[in-house]
């Protein structure tokens, strides 16, 4: 589904009949980076700054393209408003396999970036972050070029920064963190004890969250990543599955291997990879009763329409994943003040962010009588549409 699409559904949903003002973005910037003699395309989308400065992160990936980073931008604009924190959306990315390249040219595209877009950022005005394939390191040479370009100190112009230059403890980990409070909430709330768990995506929030459950007692039975499937139906240990894929660059061979892991028996499944990974086929296929959307995007409109025919209970992204930028927010919080937290302080604090979202998104899901997606977008909106009013009447 587009994001006209999206709208419509959403006037329908919420009853509010006039949500053009978030059918298209505020600015779409783009920009043809050159590096060591390649052209590479870029986007910095700014979709809509009503509740607070843009915010969102920039990836590198080869399949970025203007439709993508523009929905992308358009959850973020959700999401911020979902957990209620003071900032918009807007979402970046460039069209580059960084796989395919040296360290050094990274770090010449990541600079490259910061001087096409340098009028446009800014610590009040939009903040980027990490996503797909982007890094604290490159987050480092980012705020670097930004301020040699602009002679200042600004750190919160940018964050997901590596602790020594102005990041957050927690922040590392807050994707995970907060998709686990989600999902410790909802075992409560739908009664489910030692659940099974299969992780698909194994980067920053699939390997976290793998991490947190584990350490937790849940038993992980699969995991997936771009090259390949592991599975233990006794539990895979995830200390020795990171060491693993650190040593050969995959997850594949630590246990038993697996073509597919969506269709395997297990209480929850949680999406760490990339959109549209959980379409109608598998929809119909996969045996579980959970599924928390830890990647941005990953179940698509009509897979989640049929999930919940299965009564099978989605956490949607804009939820699910909010960890991040909320400790995202919090870095910027504490880069403007210059007062810095501790770990405890910060997860402390999510943990409530989070839990008030879920719980304000579960109890009009019981009332609503739609999906879970459904009732997290209405809060969200309902608070969009109320600032956007209050600005311009
Ligand atoms: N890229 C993350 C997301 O999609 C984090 C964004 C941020 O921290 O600004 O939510």
């Amino acid at each position: 589904m587009d994001i006209q699409q999206t709208i419509k559904r959403l006037e329908q949903v919420t009853g509010i009949s006039n949500l053009n003002f978030l059918s298209k973005p505020n600015h779409v910037h783009t920009a043809t980076l050159v590096v060591n003699g390649n052209e590479y395309v870029a986007y910095r989308i700014q979709y809509n700054n009503d509740r607070g400065p843009y915010k969102g992160g920039i990836r590198f990936h080869p399949m970025v393209n203007r439709t993508e980073v523009e929905l992308l931008a358009f959850w973020m604009t959700i999401k911020t408003a979902l957990v209620d924190i003071p900032m918009g959306g807007g979402k970046g990315g460039v069209t580059i396999d960084p796989k395919l390249l040296s360290e050094e040219s990274i770090q010449k595209v990541a600079r490259e970036y910061v001087r096409s877009f340098n009028n446009i950022l800014g610590v009040n005005i939009d903040i980027p972050a990490p996503d797909v394939y982007t890094n604290p390191q490159i987050m480092s040479f980012m705020l670097d070029e930004y301020e040699l370009i602009n002679n200042c100190s600004e750190p919160g112009m940018i964050t997901g920064k590596p602790l020594e230059i102005g990041g957050s403890l927690g922040r590392d980990t807050a994707t995970a963190m907060g998709g686990l409070f989600c999902i410790d909430e909802a075992c409560d709330r739908l009664g489910l004890k030692d659940a099974r768990v299969i992780v698909q995506g194994f980067g920053n929030a699939g390997s976290n969250i793998a991490k947190l459950l584990y350490d937790k007692g849940y038993t992980i039975i699969a995991v997936s990543d771009s090259k390949g499937c592991t599975f233990s139906d006794s539990g895979l240990n995830i200390d020795l599955l990171i060491s693993h894929k650190q040593i050969n660059g995959t997850v594949k061979g630590y246990a038993e291997d697996l073509d597919n892991i969506f269709s395997l028996p297990c209480d929850i499944l949680i999406p760490a990879a990339l959109e549209n990974s959980i379409n109608l086929d598998i929809a119909k296929k996969v045996q579980t009763k959970l599924i928390v959307e830890l990647a941005n995007g990953p179940v698509t409109t009509e897979a989640d329409d049929m999930l919940h025919e299965r009564n099978i209970l989605v956490i949607p992204d804009i939820l699910a994943n909010a960890g991040g930028v909320t400790v995202s927010y919090y870095e910027w919080v504490q880069n403007k003040t210059g007062l810095y937290w501790d770990a405890t302080q910060v997860n402390n604090k999510l943990k409530l962010c989070m839990l008030k979202a879920l719980n304000t998104v579960w109890d009009l899901y019981e009332v609503q009588g739609r999906n879970f997606r459904d009732a997290a977008y209405t809060i969200a909106i309902k608070r969009l549409y109320s600032a956007h009013k209050l600005r311009k009447g």
